[in-house]
């Protein structure tokens, strides 16, 4: 019989609204429920629906973000099972393993996705958080069921991975979404085939993790769009065969008819946007050949539309949304971190390292600017200075 476990102090990095900085701040966090894990959060990566989220104000204040986190298993609930204190954790996106598309293995396409992942509670409507002095849970968390922006996290039993002890926590955190969306939507989503031609619009994380999977996958010709010339550096480093910067052409048809050039054939067998920008899907969208496959992963704010010649469409091309690259993620990470240790997926490559809760604002920044790909904060002070840069 296990014991229940208390309420507890944490240190959280609270979002108060859209504007202002990230604020440390120290809160309550409600025991875990029957069916929680509770995690004490060693690092968390910042991915960029973060920043939106708080940027766009998609979310209730104040909340505690994060969705990246890895830690190390403190408590459970009552009914948890599979799991033991002191487990090795990665945190990931949740799913309600219930409904038609959980059922089928495709629980990133959860009916609950939204309310699971983005409606800043518990499933039924209850906060975790609360201020010291305030007698109600009074601050949002359970951001994919997770909230990673904090010492300690609640999860539940379908978004916690357990991992091997030896592995480096301080450099996992981005495998739980960033890294599995861009990698899943190349393995997963468009089973990239040797011999073939991919294009990846966006050199941030999500698109650099694609260009990688590409490599592991053979494809041909990988071919990397950024306006950001050391981006296109770095993804040539990662397995990039052509590196295309927009602005040394004239306007977008020149940009799609080089890559069209590349590839020949009419075109890419693929192309993922990572942008969001609906003229940079267009051009995705135009730089395959017929039967070609569009994946679009970053949807912008919500109603975004983007414009699609009709004729484009006759030849058998198509645009697919992606969310978390199809990932399961209990078995894809396992996968990825397997590609890492042989040193064909060297996705730390990636990774800036920032140490302590109060950097969260600073990496939210570096990540906007683009002066970092990937920052991961180090949260719990013991595995700090060590290993960071
Ligand atoms: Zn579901
Ligand atoms: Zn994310």
């Amino acid at each position: 019989m296990r014991m229940p476990a208390d309420e507890i102090d944490v240190l959280a990095a609270v979002a108060v609204d859209s504007d202002t900085p990230f604020v440390s701040t120290a809160l309550r966090l409600k025991a875990p429920g029957e069916h929680e894990i509770r995690v004490r959060i060693v690092a968390t990566s910042v991915c960029h629906t973060d920043v939106m989220t708080k940027a766009k104000g998609l979310c209730s204040f104040p909340i505690v973000l994060g969705h990246e986190g890895t830690g190390i298993i403190d408590a459970l609930g009552e009914k948890v099972s599979g799991f033991d204190i002191g487990d090795h954790v990665i945190l990931s996106y949740d799913f309600c393993d219930r409904c038609p598309q959980c059922a089928s293995g495709k629980p990133a396409y959860c009916n609950e996705h939204g309310s699971l992942n983005f409606a800043g509670v518990r499933p039924g409507g209850a906060k975790t958080h609360r201020r010291p002095h305030s007698t109600n849970a009074d601050v949002f968390g359970s951001f994919f069921q997770q909230s990673s922006f904090a010492t300690y996290a609640l999860s539940h039993t379908t978004n916690t991975i357990k991992v091997d002890k030896s592995l480096p926590l301080t450099l996992l955190a981005p495998l739980g979404c960033g890294v599995q969306t861009g990698a899943g939507t190349v393995l997963n989503t468009l089973q990239v085939q040797p011999g073939t031609s991919l294009a990846v619009f966006g050199c941030g994380c999500v698109g650099l993790s694609a260009i990688m999977a590409a490599k592991m996958a053979a494809a041909k010709n990988i071919i990397a769009v950024d306006v950001n010339p050391r981006r296109l550096q770095l993804a040539e480093e990662l397995g990039a065969t052509h590196c295309v910067l927009p602005s040394e052409f004239v306007d977008a048809r020149q940009v799609h008819t080089h890559i069209k050039t590349i590839s020949s054939a009419g075109g890419c067998h693929y192309a993922i946007d990572t942008t969001g920008i609906p003229a940079v899907l267009r051009q995705a969208f135009d730089s395959c050949r017929p039967l070609g496959v569009t994946a679009m992963i970053a949807p912008g704010v919500p109603g975004t539309e983007v414009c699609i010649e009709m004729q484009g469409l006759l030849p058998g091309k198509s645009l697919r949304g992606v969310v978390q690259g199809d990932s399961v993620s209990k078995e894809f990470i396992p996968r990825l971190i397997d590609a890492w240790q042989q040193g064909r997926f060297p996705f730390e490559k990636l990774i800036t390292q920032f140490d302590g809760i109060d950097s969260i604002e600073a990496a939210v920044v570096a990540m906007s600017r683009g002066d970092v790909v990937k920052p991961v904060v180090i949260i719990d002070p013991d595995y700090r200075s060590t290993e960071c840069s």
